[in-house]
C-alpha cells in the first residue's frame, strides 16, 4: 500500500518513534548507516532531520539529561544500599563507567528523540514539506 499522507502524529507516537530510532514523522527506519552516522533525510518521507544549523545540540542535551538522571539514580541507590559506609571510590568508578558508556549507547536514540521533540514543538513548515515531497515524490500533508 503506497504511503500517501504523513499527518502530524500525536506527541506520544512521535516520542515512541524517536525511542525506536525511527523517523518521528512517518515511522520509517534505516536512518543510520552506522551507530554514529545518521542519514540527512528520512528515506521514506524525505524529511530533513537537521532542520537548522546546530539542530543536533538538542540531541546532546537529551543525552546529557539522561546521563545525569541515571548518574543521580545510581549514586542515590548505591549510597542507600551501602549505608552506613558507602564506598566512595567504587561509586565514583561506577559513575565514570556509566557516564562513558551511556552516551555512546544512547547516541542514535538521542538524535531521533530530539527530532521527535522538535517536530512536536515545531511542526514542519510548508517549505520543508515541499522539499520532503520533492525528495520522495510522495504526496504529503501539512501539520
Ligand atoms: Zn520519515
Amino acid at each position: 500500500m503506497p504511503v500517501t499522507e504523513f499527518p502530524h502524529p500525536h506527541p506520544a507516537r512521535l516520542l515512541l518513534r524517536g525511542l525506536l530510532r525511527r523517523c518521528p514523522r512517518c515511522g520509517g527506519g534505516r536512518l543510520f548507516s552506522s551507530w554514529f552516522h545518521m542519514v540527512e533525510r528520512c528515506p521514506r518521507c524525505g524529511m530533513a532531520f537537521e532542520r537548522e544549523e546546530g539542530f543536533f545540540l538538542g540531541a546532546f542535551v537529551v543525552n546529557f539529561g539522561l546521563v545525569l538522571m541515571l548518574l543521580a539514580t545510581y549514586i542515590g541507590v548505591g549510597v542507600f544500599l551501602t549505608l552506613p559506609n558507602p564506598p566512595p571510590g567504587k561509586l565514583a568508578l561506577g559513575g565514570m563507567v556509566l557516564s562513558t558508556l551511556v552516551p555512546v549507547a544512547f547516541y542514535p536514540f538521542s538524535r531521533t528523540v530530539w527530532s521527535a521533540i522538535d517536530l512536536w514543538m515545531k511542526p514542519l513548515e510548508a517549505e520543508e514539506i515541499a522539499a520532503a515531497q520533492a525528495r520522495t515524490g510522495v504526496s504529503t500533508s501539512g501539520p
